[in-house]
């Protein structure tokens, strides 16, 4: 079962609670007060993609022959 966060309105506070996908939105008491709790989307850091691949070194490019001509070899 996932673990969803959420948030007590009048302390505060965030607490964490196991419920099932059905229940996740629903208000929930806070452990330590009781009052109702709205769930808190967890923040998530974006995560920079494509900018540094990693390719095999040596690995032969996938596109035009060897080396697009550049070094001569024959490749049109
Ligand atoms: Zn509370």
């Amino acid at each position: 079962m996932p673990i969803y966060e959420y948030r007590c309105p009048t302390e505060r506070t965030v607490f964490s609670s196991r419920r099932s996908m059905a229940e996740m939105d629903a208000p929930i008491a806070c452990p330590s007060c009781g009052a109702p709790s709205q769930r808190v989307l967890s923040i998530v850091a974006p995560v920079g993609r494509g900018e540094r691949e990693p390719v095999a070194a040596g690995a032969p490019a996938a596109n035009g022959g060897c080396c697009g001509g550049a070094c001569g070899c024959g490749a049109r």
